[in-house]
């Protein structure tokens, strides 16, 4: 399984998906670059989000709020206080870590030597200390479960310090004018504070969405495991205001609804499961995380929050604004309550890379022969067909540019003459393309050329003309 993710890895570069971050200059920790075809990709599934979200409801709305906020937002958000982590030292490797990541590494070890009893155990008192914000608990238990730095394998450790998870900044030219602002940590709060705008100007009744697609930012204590943690990364949230009393039911829909739509990109659902939060963060009633399997254990993609009226209400009481909703129905004025999910971008990436990359076995009894394919759902797919002449002679380049130029408006393609036909399939098999086109002597004749579909590899002869409806038909949801 390291090697499958070294592959993605590996793959990801190869192909132009993901890049580090500025990478002449050796790259910079927990930042990426998205490549020719990774932002392709990038955008196509923020288009599925955005579509299924705030398309397919009539009752949910989208904005695009600034990164830079009031400093107040984070003040009553909790950030300013409360957005840490827990670091430790090794006093001899010099090294920082996130104390809660290394007792869960723990976890994972005893898990992999079929110490069950022992993981669990550890799990909830691992729970149990942030919950608490124990961070001299949490100190004991890396002592008692023996866990040594992997770097120098030895166990001096310093004390556990909490460390703010927020990148800070000046705004203004002049330092003593200049007040910090942050970089936001989450774009859930371009969203509250919206609220009223959003509902007043759209005339938004309650039950109603606000969805937003966005940057956020964490100074994260460690860098681990590729696109999966960021400093620099993007989400996908919405916010679902509800009545009082009926945020149970919505959280329930809204859990259903977001499993299904993972399952829609095609994934294997044996990778997919619900962890339920016992002690959700302090601003939720109810917490479940949608977690998929990596290569290196079952992780958080999306989380799915109850958070109550806390953040409207903690905005209400700094900015001293009525955060409230006249619901027409009940005759009352409330705080509404939210019903929030949470998807990282970058992390569904992840998911839909692994997901995809398969390596088959295409041998025969005389030959040896394997390819490489990212099996994407032919709607996310970064290019949707090549668009191939057969030979560079004839006639034939200049009627496959031809084709080319008619499909080209509607449909990312790309045109490709260089190599043996077989070379050509096997390339647009490694970036997904589902459909490859070729124009040969017969298309010179009759207009008609071969598809060729990706996963099956089996070949049709159609009319160029009716190329557009044929692909229309496969790439769509
Ligand atoms: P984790 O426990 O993995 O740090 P979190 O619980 O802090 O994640 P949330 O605050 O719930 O994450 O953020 C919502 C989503 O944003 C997560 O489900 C994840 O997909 C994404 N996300 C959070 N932090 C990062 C990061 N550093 N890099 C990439 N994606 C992230």
């Amino acid at each position: 399984t390291d090697d499958f993710f070294k592959n993605i890895i590996s793959h990801a570069k190869e192909y132009g998906f993901v890049f580090p971050s500025s990478e002449i200059y050796d790259g910079l920790s927990a930042v990426y670059d998205y490549g020719q075809l990774g932002s392709e990709l990038k955008n196509n599934l923020k288009t599925y989000w955005w579509k299924s979200m705030v398309q397919l409801n009539e009752n949910i709305v989208g904005i695009d709020a600034a990164i830079f906020m009031h400093p107040t937002t984070w003040k009553a958000s909790g950030h300013v206080d409360g957005f840490n982590d827990p670091m430790i030292d090794n006093k001899d490797s010099k090294k920082r870590y996130r104390a809660d990541q290394l007792i869960e590494d723990k976890i994972d070890r005893y898990e992999k030597d079929g110490k069950t009893d022992k993981a669990a155990q550890l799990q909830q008192d691992l729970d149990d200390a942030i919950t608490a914000d124990d961070l001299v608990r949490l100190k004991v238990l890396i002592e008692e479960h023996n866990i040594v730095c992997p770097i120098s394998g030895t166990k001096n450790w310093t004390e556990v310090r909490q460390f703010n998870l927020m990148f800070a900044t000046q705004m203004g030219a002049m330092a003593e004018e200049a007040e910090k602002v942050y970089l936001r940590p989450e774009t859930a709060q371009g969203i509250f504070v919206n609220f009223l705008n959003v509902q007043k100007t759209g005339r938004m009744k309650i039950p109603f969405g606000i969805a937003q697609i966005g940057k956020a930012f964490r100074n994260e204590v460690i860098a681990r495991q590729f696109i999966m943690r960021m400093r620099e990364f993007e989400q996908m949230e919405l916010q679902f205001f509800v009545r009082p009393g009926t945020e149970m039911e919505w959280y329930e829909k809204w859990k259903k609804t977001r499993l299904k739509w993972h399952m829609a990109l095609g994934a294997n659902p044996t990778k997919y499961r619900y962890h339920d939060h016992v002690k959700p963060a302090h601003y939720a009633n109810a917490a479940v995380d949608i977690e998929y399997q990596f290569p290196f254990g079952f992780k958080e993609v999306e989380g799915i929050h109850s958070r109550t009226d806390f953040d409207l209400k903690q905005h209400q009481e700094y900015s001293k604004k009525k955060m409230q909703y006249f619901d027409p129905e009940i005759n009352q004025n409330y705080v509404p309550y939210v019903v929030e999910t949470s998807i990282g971008l970058d992390r569904l990436f992840l998911t839909v890379l692994a997901n995809s990359l398969v390596e088959e076995d295409l041998s025969t009894e005389d030959k040896k022969d394997s390819r490489v394919v990212l099996k994407f759902h032919p709607a996310i797919a970064p290019v949707k067909a090549a668009v191939l002449p057969l030979t560079k002679k004839d006639g034939l380049p200049d009627k496959a540019r031809e084709i080319m130029t008619k499909l080209k408006l509607d449909f990312n393609i790309q045109y490709d003459e260089k190599d043996a036909i077989g070379k050509r399939y096997r390339r647009q098999d490694a970036i997904g393309t589902p459909f490859c086109i070729t124009v040969d002597y017969q298309t010179l004749e009759d207009d008609t050329v071969t598809i060729r579909h990706r996963d099956s590899m089996e070949q049709e002869r159609v009319p160029a003309a009716d190329l557009r409806n044929i692909i229309s038909g496969l790439v769509s949801w």
